[in-house]
């Protein structure tokens, strides 16, 4: 499908102007509030988008009692009975820096040279730390001004399948079948699927919540979370000889007896680790949370029983030490889900390609809606909404990689049409 360079700068035009607007709004989340969703600028930014999909004649909008924004449109005449797909992106930011009052800044044809930034003079970017800036030379990037985040995670991804809507709206002749929008609250804090309603998604979906120019991703971490409790036995530390069993001691020894190269400061692609998160407690009791990753679900298994192993030779060693395990999946690599389902994947790639961008098929260290919405049972691979260096001070997109996540949701709609 050829798209027209009208078409092209229409996508350019509402996907940068939406974006610079969508976050001069705080949709901050916080995992204190215990509301749903947890802060009240999302339910303002949630506004703003009833109101925009309302402009474009999207049918059905709503903003439910929890947050999530839903819209329909209509497949092109003639398209009724192809495939019905969904796009989704989140609302909230990460709580890992500010997020208010953010004042994006764009640099001009950028050359290459260290970042600096208007409201932190000791703030500086450069390539070197950030090797994804020698593929952005020339390109007009937009930053914060150094005192907040910018919030292209996710606003860049509501504003392109925007502007994307703003396009099938405006060419009702490009061919696309039905289409449902759903922007989630608190994804950041791991709840963006939480309240979901699954009746009104469709079977298929796809997230913009992934970073470089072609990133496509069917893959995710194995996520467990692990709770150890040590129990020992206290005495007079001037006669405990043979008495006591001293519970953190023996803690912080189980802890460093796991393989340090299996830390997630020691690994990265591949890779899977033991993380110890938080550890505290005295001589009669003790406790470290874990969570461990990998991509094989095998190999996390692998860890839990090196972890089993671990206990059964330590409370031979100490008797009178107690140690209890309580192992949780937190949720499962989306591959599980999507390896059966290729097609899936291929139309994405395909999209991306006749963008004319490079397919980066990555593995997201970490977990995104469309794993749990996977597991929930329906697909949802995820793709590249153009930000770096997401959560910091320093994260920035391209101005073309707002444009290009676009095309590639108006093109991945007409690959199903075929
Ligand atoms: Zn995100």
């Amino acid at each position: 499908m050829e798209l027209s360079e009208e078409i092209l700068s229409l996508l350019f035009d509402e996907a940068l102007s939406r974006f610079l607007n969508y976050v001069t709004i705080d949709t901050t989340s916080s995992s204190t509030s215990g509301t749903h969703p947890s802060s009240e600028g999302q339910l303002r930014l949630g506004k703003l988008m009833v109101s925009e999909l309302k402009e474009l004649h999207l049918e059905n909008v709503e903003q439910d009692e929890n947050g999530y924004i839903y819209a329909d449109l209509p497949a092109t005449a003639g398209y009724e009975n192809v495939q019905a797909i969904g796009f989704l992106a989140h609302l909230d930011t990460s709580n890992a820096t500010s997020g208010a009052n953010i004042e994006p800044k764009v640099i001009e044809n950028y050359d290459g040279s260290p970042i600096t930034f208007p409201k932190d003079a000791n703030l500086i970017l450069t390539k070197e730390e950030c090797p994804e800036l020698n593929d952005l030379i020339g390109h007009d990037l937009i930053t914060s001004s150094g005192d907040t985040l910018l919030g292209a995670d996710d606003k860049a991804g509501i504003a392109e399948i925007m502007a994307a809507l703003a396009v099938w709206v405006k060419y009702p002749e490009l061919p696309h079948g039905p289409i449902t929008i759903c922007f989630t609250p608190d994804e950041e804090i791991g709840e963006g699927t939480d309240f979901i309603k699954m009746d009104r998604m469709a079977p298929i979906c796809y997230t913009f919540d992934g970073g470089e120019m072609g990133e496509l991703e069917t893959e995710c971490f194995d996520a467990w979370g692990a709770k150890v409790v040590f129990k020992g036995v206290s005495a007079h530390p001037g006669y405990a000889k043979d008495k006591m069993v001293n519970a953190i001691r023996l803690a912080a020894s189980f802890v460093s007896q796991l393989p340090e190269g299996e830390t997630p400061e020691r690994t990265e692609k591949r890779e899977g680790f033991y993380h110890c998160m938080n550890f505290k407690g005295s001589e009669e009791l003790a406790e470290a949370l874990f969570i461990l990753r990998d991509f094989d679900v095998q190999e996390n298994k692998r860890r839990m029983s090196f972890m089993e192993s671990l206990k059964e030779k330590m409370m031979a060693e100490y008797p009178g030490l107690e140690i209890e395990f309580t192992f949780t999946h937190q949720y499962e690599n989306m591959n599980v889900y999507l390896k059966d389902k290729p097609k899936i994947k291929e139309i994405a790639a395909n999209a991306i390609e006749n963008a004319g961008l490079e397919v980066k098929d990555t593995a997201i260290r970490g977990g995104t809606d469309g794993a749990r919405l996977s597991a929930k049972g329906i697909p949802t691979p995820n793709l590249f909404a153009g930000g770096i260096m997401f959560h910091s001070r320093r994260e920035f997109i391209s101005t073309k990689a707002l444009q290009k996540a676009a095309e590639v949701c108006v093109r991945i709609a007409f690959e199903w049409t075929k």
